[in-house]
């Protein structure tokens, strides 16, 4: 799932490449990626695309004050095309293609444009037009971005302080910070030497210090490491700078312990027992309730 180095790595591609060109057509191949239907997508046919943001994971076209946004879910991507002037035309049905932004043709005729496309058969890429991304519920609802410079050690206290919930859980939880997932929290989490079910409230200000710088520097570096790389080339990007999320099995960089797997709420959390549990393996809460 592309989180928030990646979507903001996306960004910064499409700002290079697509901003100023006008859009000649939108094709909406997966009808139930659209979340709105009003405007209608064609409406953003002839509109030049004149900004690129990020919200969280969302991002975000402003085309002359329309706005596509969009959500890559858990399997989507974005695709860049130089050119899509011999593509054939877009059929709905199936097929990982969602949708395709044709954009107008350059000085040497090429007319590149970008498409969504989304693997597996459950469907939850999501595209909104809309003329305010403010009213996109889950943008409505974002909790502070982990680098915006707001996001200060004291911020961070104000959001754990009294906060019963496992701090796994805290940091995947859009409305409380947004752009972290399963993956970058996994990383985070080896980054502070922190146990992933430690209960946040309980966290002294030395840990929320080490959290925060953990947060900070960890979104920051694999910001830095996609910085610049084609949309195509990211995720393998995402995988090798990965220190223990999908990597159970395989021995720690840190310490040389085999990284550790368990279950945790709808999948499964990978972490180093030297480096965050003092040595002691996580009991699968799922699989020992399986067993009584
Ligand atoms: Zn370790």
């Amino acid at each position: 799932m592309p989180e928030l180095p990646e979507v903001e790595s996306l960004t910064q591609f499409l700002r290079e490449r697509a901003v100023g060109r006008t859009i000649v057509g939108v094709d909406v191949v997966g009808f139930q990626a659209l979340k709105t239907f009003d405007p209608p997508a064609t409406a953003l046919g002839g509109l030049s695309i004149t900004g690129v943001a990020r919200h969280g994971k969302f991002l975000d076209l402003d085309c002359d004050g329309l706005h596509l946004v969009i959500h890559l879910a858990r399997a989507g991507w974005l695709r860049w095309r130089d050119d899509l002037s011999g593509a054939k035309p877009v059929r709905p049905g199936k097929g990982p293609l969602a949708l395709r932004v044709r954009l107008a043709p350059d000085d040497e005729g090429a007319a590149p444009g970008f498409e969504l496309t989304e693997a597996g058969t459950q469907k939850r890429l999501a595209v909104y037009v809309t003329r305010d991304p403010g009213e996109v519920p889950g943008i409505a609802a974002l909790g502070p971005d982990p680098l915006d410079p707001s996001f200060t050690v004291a911020a961070l206290k104000r959001i754990v302080g009294g906060n019963r919930t496992q701090i796994k859980g805290l940091l995947r939880d859009q409305k409380i910070i947004a752009g972290i997932g399963n993956a970058y929290s996994d990383e985070v989490l080896h980054a502070a030497r922190m146990s992933p079910f430690k209960i946040a409230a309980t966290l002294t200000d030395a840990q929320i210090a080490d959290l925060h710088e953990a947060i900070v520097t960890t979104l920051g570096e694999a910001v830095e490491r996609a910085h610049g790389l084609a949309a195509k080339d990211l995720k393998a990007e995402k995988k090798s700078g990965l220190r223990v999320h999908n990597r159970a099995g395989q021995p720690c960089d840190v310490c040389g312990d085999t990284i550790r797997e368990v279950s945790f709420a709808d999948s499964a959390l990978q972490y180093c027992p030297t480096c965050q549990t003092g040595g002691k393996p996580l009991a699968d809460r799922r699989l020992s309730r399986l067993l009584k």
